[in-house]
């Protein structure tokens, strides 16, 4: 059945491959984006389309519509960004769900939240499963976007418990593919860039911290799956690639699929950077029928073609 579905942050790295899913399957797609980190080149192959609408709008601020569905993933999601102003970051993940949770209640719509793996904060249990409370520094430089996106879990699951909102959430573990932004500081846009330009790869810390990434299509098929549910099954959910690589292993294999020159080069580790992580997604397959097809070198391979058409070497 065709649905009116809200997206948040649809202008982004992620959001536009929801939107474009979304399309894809006959639904009505409005996105809301304030252009933080996200442009119009994102979505620019939608806008023709009658069914796709796209709104300039800052969810800070209260927003009317009559939709069946939000997702809600405005909020920056790299350190560089969500650190430049860190006083927003928190704004966008408490007021801008307050006002996504608001709208839901009035207009009784499913919604769901694009949680993110640093709930847990610097792992001591390996790995995580949803049950785990994590290990979260207040006071450093992450905890803007860590504890904006606690606080954003606690909003969810009060609106549900005292206003019966039918809520969703979903912890996305490192997520990667086309659309990143070049500049956005991530590792694997980061590494993919200074590999194509054969400049320097830059590995902070000695590189034997761990991440799981995980291709964007795997990780749009399990927020579809999850807003599918029934309305008894809340989440909070891992959706994740449970495959995890050093950080060095990272840079080795962008080397070598690229074929580059580059050589990799040390900075320091920047304060907090969890030394491991991966998910243990066995609530994503019990629940959701849901597991991550795409291995790291085939992600990886249709990244680094999306850049080597939007980098200049
Ligand atoms: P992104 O930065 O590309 O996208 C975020 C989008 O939100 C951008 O288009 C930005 O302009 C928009 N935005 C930011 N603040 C806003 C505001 N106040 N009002 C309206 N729009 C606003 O990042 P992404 O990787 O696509 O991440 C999308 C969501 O998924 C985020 O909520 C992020 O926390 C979550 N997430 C991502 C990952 C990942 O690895 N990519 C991991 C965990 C969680
Ligand atoms: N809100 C919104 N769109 C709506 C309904 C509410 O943006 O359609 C915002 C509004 O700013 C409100 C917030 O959501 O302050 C929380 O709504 P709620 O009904 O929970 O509380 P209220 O503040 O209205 O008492
Ligand atoms: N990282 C790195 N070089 C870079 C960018 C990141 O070594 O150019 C490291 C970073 O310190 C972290 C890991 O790669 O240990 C993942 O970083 P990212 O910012 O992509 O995601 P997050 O730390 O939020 O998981």
């Amino acid at each position: 059945m065709k649905k009116k579905v809200l997206v948040t942050g649809g202008a982004g790295f992620l959001g536009s491959h929801l939107c474009e899913r979304l399309l894809n399957e006959g639904n009505e797609v409005i996105c809301l984006d304030n252009y933080f980190t996200g442009q119009k080149e994102n979505l620019i192959h939608l806008l023709n389309n009658p069914y796709f609408e796209l709104v300039r709008h800052d969810i800070t601020m209260p927003f009317y519509i009559e939709v069946d569905e939000i997702y809600n993933l405005a909020c920056p999601a790299s350190p560089i960004h969500y650190q430049y102003n860190p006083i927003k970051t928190v704004k966008t993940s408490v007021m801008g769900s307050v006002n996504m949770l608001g709208l839901a209640k009035r207009i009784k719509a499913k919604i769901l939240q694009a949680s993110t793996s640093e709930v847990y904060g610097d792992p001591e249990v390996h790995p995580q499963t949803e049950d785990y409370w994590g290990h979260v520094n207040p006071v450093g430089r992450r905890s803007c976007y860590d504890e904006g996106k606690r606080c954003a879990e606690t909003l969810f699951v009060d609106y549900h418990l005292q206003n019966k909102v039918r809520i969703k959430i979903v912890r996305i573990f490192n997520t990667y593919g086309p659309r990143m932004h070049p500049n956005d500081g991530r590792v694997v846009s980061n590494f993919i860039v200074q590999a194509l330009k054969n400049e320097d790869i830059t590995v902070y810390g000695d590189g034997s911290q761990t991440r799981s990434f995980q291709y964007c299509d795997d990780l749009i098929e399990g927020m579809i799956r999850m807003m599918a549910t029934g309305d008894d099954f809340t989440g909070p959910v891992n959706i994740g690639n449970p495959g995890e690589f050093t950080i060095l292993e990272l840079a080795e294999k962008v080397i070598q699929l690229t074929g580059s020159r580059a050589k990799i080069i040390f900075k320091p580790l920047p304060q907090d950077d969890p030394m491991q992580r991966r998910p243990d997604i066995s609530l994503a397959k019990e629940k959701l029928d849901w597991e991550p097809v795409v291995n790291l070198d085939e992600g990886l391979e249709k990244t680094i073609d999306y850049f080597k058409k939007i980098v200049r070497v």
